[in-house]
């Protein structure tokens, strides 16, 4: 019988749990509290926990958190993750430790099925969704990681702007934000957890009324036409259609909802997009961040000239619209925006296509050594 991993286990469920092993339901809490705040995936550390009950927990629980499989240290201080699940897929999550903060980057998906043009992840297609216990789980590795490099701080904020459409798996990801929110489980304030969705507009309506999260969308055009053949989503939720979304979402932050635009040499960038965008942003409160578009193989694709970009921003200021230029980081391991693609050194420079077909690889040689073994 498979096993119910821990990490999948909302608090309720455990109450359930402990009432059911003849215990009493607010040991269900504490448990919780072990496996966030504690960072602890070891039942038998439980010390508040009874003997039996703890033995029990062990025998029918998983408790195991994804492999690391590779770790990437960019020149800037931070550093890729990849993970390896416990079915053998690769998904990725980025540290980003600054002087005042501890980001991290976290993916809720192996892969994306929304396939934007920019985007390596998108050229991977979708291979699975995330449970809410894979995504929490990278911020507990992440945890025991800043340990390791002798940093005593933890994971501060938290972004989904890994690998996949948050949105595209929403359960999971309103149940893992709840867990981070909670303050007796991760406790991070709802303005630093910020959630990046492509536009998948009736998510973004539900989000609203569920949580109280920070929000960006990754907009990058504001030409109905042209954000079409750039992000595909947008034939099915129109501009027009997310604005009136944006509208009545509530915001938690001063500065409103954070747009991502990335700045693509002569695509993008001109002072015709720049007031396309300043006209879709009339009526909310907004801040653009403008990113160089990240390079990668198998894609024309550049990152538009320094003295352009300043004209855009420019323009954007000069309306009241602040649009700091944000340079990602981890550039040089493959870690920055658009660029995840689940790739180890050696693969930095191999297009997400020639990457997927690798793991399809290693995927189906495992699976045939396992079902060998077993004969
Ligand atoms: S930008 Fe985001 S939504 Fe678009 S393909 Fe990449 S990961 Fe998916």
């Amino acid at each position: 019988m498979t096993q119910v991993h821990a990490l999948n286990m909302s608090e309720a469920d455990w109450k359930n749990w402990c009432v059911a092993a003849g215990a009493k339901a607010f040991l269900g809490t504490q448990i919780m509290e072990w496996m966030t705040r504690k960072g602890c995936l070891d039942p038998l550390q439980f010390s508040n926990v009874s003997q039996s009950l703890r033995s029990k927990l062990a025998e029918e629980f998983a408790w195991h958190v994804p492999n690391i499989d590779t770790l990437l240290e960019s020149g800037d201080g931070s550093e890729k993750i990849l993970l390896k699940t416990h079915d053998n897929l690769f998904t990725e999550c980025v540290l980003m430790p600054s002087e005042n903060r501890v980001t991290l980057c976290v993916s809720s998906q192996v892969g994306c099925r929304m396939a934007c043009t920019f985007c390596q992840t998108g050229k991977m297609g979708l291979t699975r969704d995330l449970t809410r216990g894979e995504i929490i789980a990278q911020i507990i590795i992440a945890n025991r990681r800043l340990l390791e490099k002798g940093d005593a701080r933890r994971v501060t904020n938290i972004v989904f702007m890994g690998m996949g459409e948050p949105l595209d798996n929403f359960d999971e990801v309103v149940a893992a934000c709840s867990i981070m929110l909670d303050e007796r489980f991760f406790g991070l304030s709802k303005h630093r957890v910020t959630v990046s969705t492509s536009g998948l507009v009736p998510a973004i309506e539900k989000l609203g009324q569920l949580l109280p999260v920070s929000l960006a969308i990754s907009l990058h055009s504001a030409d109905e036409e042209q954000r079409s053949s750039m992000m595909p989503v947008n034939k099915k939720h129109s501009l027009a259609e997310l604005k009136q979304a944006l509208l009545s979402y509530p915001v938690q932050t001063r500065h409103g909802i954070t747009f991502e635009y990335v700045m693509i040499n002569g695509v993008n960038d001109s002072i015709q997009h720049a007031k396309k965008l300043v006209k879709f942003l009339h009526g909310l409160k907004a801040k653009v961040n403008l990113i160089p578009m990240n390079p990668h193989p198998g894609t024309e694709m550049v990152a538009t000239d320094p003295e352009r970009m300043r004209e855009f921003q420019k323009y954007l200021a000069d309306r009241s619209i602040p649009a700091p230029v944000r340079y990602s980081r981890g550039q040089d391991v493959s870690a920055a925006c658009g660029q995840l693609a689940s790739k180890r050194r050696t693969e930095l420079n191999l297009a997400p296509r020639a990457v997927a077909l690798a793991r399809r690889r290693e995927w189906l040689a495992k699976k045939s050594e396992s079902s060998s073994s077993c004969e």
